[in-house]
């Protein structure tokens, strides 16, 4: 049924339009008939493009004008009466169009931001494969290149032209190939972080509203014990989501039930705890370690970007079997506004 209506929005709030005004020209002004309007507007304002919604609420306000002239017939009710009920049913529609509108809006910014974070996800683990693959390429491709080089020199000492040819080729290509590596390295560097105050308890809200889906198809229960307010750290808000987003999606995927996240000041610093109930690190010490993983489709960078991130905050992140559970924690010293 909820699919029926919300395969064609538009069509249902036309039709809707028409069979309000339909029953508000067959009644008398009296009757506050032109407040169905609203539902057909509610209908209107779930269509794309998004100017539907804002036209079917002129329409209906238009409409319920229009009733007054067509069929001014009163009844017994006093003509203040009827301009009183009109207005009301005008101030209606507008409000609904107003909320519909600003409802629609805020989630049209919940989406960026997802989009946002997912974005920022894949290139970090592309930028981190990049420097993974530079820093591992760089030495063998520059000892080819060197050796190449060498080899050059002997086949010119043995007068060997096609050999001199054949090996200068080598050393070009090589040399090709690492600049192809440090050009790879240089595209997919990571953004550069936008920074500003972040509130940690809103990022750890972001995250889990973020994940509540995944959370519930794995029938894991998230908890949120939040110290309200904290001190505003200093960083990029959607860099700082990155790293509790990674913290709680491993917790779901290792299959916890229970995953609480706890925020608190400690000292000069402000720390968010993510503890679950599920099995524990299988090996704390190797956690943070690049491709260490033990999913079979994991890439084992997540919990190294994480670590990166919280360190280039002037933070860090830690790990720690406790019992029935793993728990991270991330400690990023807090943001005092400086006085003048
Ligand atoms: P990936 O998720 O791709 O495996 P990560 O770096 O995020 O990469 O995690 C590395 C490994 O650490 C995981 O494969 C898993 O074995 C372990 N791990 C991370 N978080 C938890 C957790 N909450 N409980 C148990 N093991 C975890």
């Amino acid at each position: 049924m909820r699919q029926f209506f919300t395969a064609r929005p538009a069509t249902f709030a036309l039709a809707l339009v028409a069979v309000v005004f339909a029953v508000d020209l067959a009644l008398p002004l009296g009757v506050a008939a032109a407040v169905p309007y609203t539902f057909a507007v509610l209908l209107a304002l779930a269509a794309r493009p998004g100017w539907v919604g804002p036209v079917v609420a002129g329409l209906c306000m238009v409409l319920t004008v229009a009733k007054v002239e067509i069929v001014p017939e009163r009844g017994n009710t006093e003509m203040w009466k009827v301009i009183v009920n009109r207005c009301l049913a005008l101030f209606a529609i507008g409000m609904t169009t107003l909320l519909g509108l600003l409802r629609r809006r805020a989630e049209e910014r919940a989406r960026q931001h997802e989009a946002a974070l997912a974005r920022m996800g894949r290139l970090a683990v592309a930028g981190e494969l990049a420097t993974v693959l530079a820093h591992e390429l760089n030495q063998p491709l520059a000892a080819v290149c060197l050796q190449a080089d060498v080899a050059v020199h002997l086949a010119r000492d043995d007068a060997s032209p096609e050999l001199e040819a054949a090996l200068g080729e080598v050393v070009e290509q090589s040399r090709r190939a690492a600049e192809i590596v440090r050009s790879i390295r240089r595209t997919v560097r990571r953004a550069e972080p936008e920074r500003g105050p972040v509130d940690l308890n809103d990022a750890s809200r972001a995250v889990v509203r973020f994940l509540d889906w995944k959370a519930r198809r794995s029938g894991v229960s998230v908890q949120l014990k939040l110290t309200d307010p904290v001190p505003p750290v200093h960083g990029d808000r959607v860099q700082l989501e990155q790293v509790i987003f990674n913290l709680l999606q491993n917790a779901i995927e290792a299959g916890a039930r229970v995953v609480r996240i706890e925020s608190a000041p400690e000292g000069d610093a402000v720390v968010v705890r993510v503890r679950d109930t599920g099995p524990g690190l299988p090996d704390p010490g190797r956690a943070f370690e690049r491709f260490f993983t033990t999913k079979p489709d994991g890439t084992g960078l997540g919990l190294a970007i994480s670590r990166g991130i919280a360190e280039a905050h002037g933070g860090r992140l830690s790990a720690r079997n406790v019992e029935g559970g793993a728990e991270f924690t991330l400690a990023l010293p807090a943001h005092r506004e400086e006085r003048p």
